[in-house]
């Protein structure tokens, strides 16, 4: 039997261990001590800032005060209290949906509703370069499965026509991609999946994990900034990323989240999102929706368009996502540390969250980051001895 050290030094001797550090960021600031060390870290996915914020952090105070804390049960038995079908309500309201589910995760809502969508006897067709949760959600329902190259459209509409002659007539065809993606921060071509899908007769979801909160009039996310919401059968957010919080939800069809209710395993049994959580991330929502989300999302992208300009960079999607490719594992972690030595945390990101050979540090953009900050990074990151070349 082999033993997990040996699997261990294996890990080790490709570059790719990996080990948890302690975190402790200074509230409304980017500034944190990692590991003993003072840094201003580019790593988190808080993008507009509120899971920094006093005023989040005050309404969740105030919520576990009064709603308590765990929920004691799953969903169907006694877990559900009425902020989560408020936040369930706001959110189909917000995107435009007919209903909307939450759930613990944005993890678990991926390998809970995937499963419940298709199963045996029908397709799924992944963007190579989805999350690792719409992955593990497309192998766990046991669909037929197919990766098509990074919003590569006539691939998809290959895979679409190979679809159709596998299934029967009222067999599911699912195609998921996301709108931004996690670690290139590139757009998904939703228009395009949107018009290849209604000629398949298939159905599209889209994961906007870092979409919500950035994009659209309210920050509702690329789908509808795009004009696409009746053209995505099925909207996936997170609640963890710009929102600030914890929690995944789905928003769709009351039709598809009765479906959820009925048979998305993740949501049926497991316990409930605690309610002072839910209703935490009922004033997150309501931040996002008004002039604070407006003037964070405004400095967000000042920020953004501040780096682009520092490192020269033009002609890519407007995202707070900025990874800087570097290659080989080793090298990513390198230059990682030498950042960390001056005063900058930037994770290095490696195979298997990234392909092999496409190691990257993955800088990430808050509203709360300051132009020095901003400055101070790029200098480094532009100094031509940094990539050895
Ligand atoms: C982070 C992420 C998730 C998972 O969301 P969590 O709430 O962190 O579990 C899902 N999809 C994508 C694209 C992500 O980046």
């Amino acid at each position: 039997m082999r033993t997990p050290e040996e699997e261990l030094a294996g890990i080790r001797a490709r570059g790719l261990w990996r080990q948890v550090g302690s975190f402790e960021p200074v509230p409304g600031t980017m500034q944190c001590r990692f590991n003993g060390r003072d840094l201003v870290h580019w790593a988190s996915n808080d993008y507009l800032g509120l899971a920094n914020s006093p005023e989040l952090q005050a309404a969740f105070h105030e919520s576990v005060a009064r709603l308590g804390a765990g929920s004691g049960a799953s969903r169907l038995i006694v877990g559900t209290r009425a902020s989560h079908l408020a936040l369930e309500e706001e959110l189909a309201e917000f995107e435009g949906t007919g209903a909307a589910l939450t759930f613990s995760s944005g993890y678990v809502t991926a390998v809970s509703a995937i499963p419940a969508i298709v199963g045996k006897g029908d397709v799924v067709i992944l963007d190579k370069l989805c999350h690792a949760c719409l992955i593990d959600g497309a192998r766990l329902s046991g669909a037929l499965m197919r990766v098509f190259p990074h919003n590569d459209l006539e691939k998809l509409r290959s895979h679409l026509h190979w679809a159709r002659r596998q299934i029967e007539a009222r067999g599911r065809i699912l195609i998921v991609a996301e709108s931004v993606y996690s670690m290139d921060g590139d757009f998904g071509d939703l228009a395009g999946m949107a018009a290849l899908k209604e000629e398949a007769g298939a159905l599209l979801l889209v994961d906007e994990a870092h979409g919500v909160g950035l994009y659209g009039p309210m920050g509702q996310g690329r789908v509808e900034e795009l004009g696409l919401g009746d053209r995505v059968d099925l909207r996936m957010g997170t609640l963890s990323k710009a929102l600030g919080l914890a929690g995944g939800y789905l928003c769709a069809s009351r039709s598809w989240i009765d479906l959820l209710i009925n048979s998305g395993r993740g949501w049926i049994y497991s316990t409930a999102p605690p309610a002072a959580l839910t209703e935490a991330a009922r004033h997150a929502l309501r931040m996002l929706r008004g002039d604070e989300g407006a003037r964070r999302r405004a400095r967000l992208w000042e920020n953004v368009a501040a780096l682009d300009e520092a490192l020269g960079r033009t002609g890519i999607d407007p995202s707070p996502i900025r990874p800087v490719r570097v290659g080989e594992a080793e090298a990513a972690l390198a230059l990682s540390e030498s950042l960390r030595r001056r005063g900058h945390h930037v994770p290095a990101i490696r195979f298997p969250t990234v392909p092999k050979g496409t190691a990257r540090l993955r800088v990430s953009l808050s509203a709360d980051h300051r132009k020095e900050e901003i400055g101070s990074l790029a200098r480094i990151l532009r100094e031509p001895e940094l990539h050895g070349d």
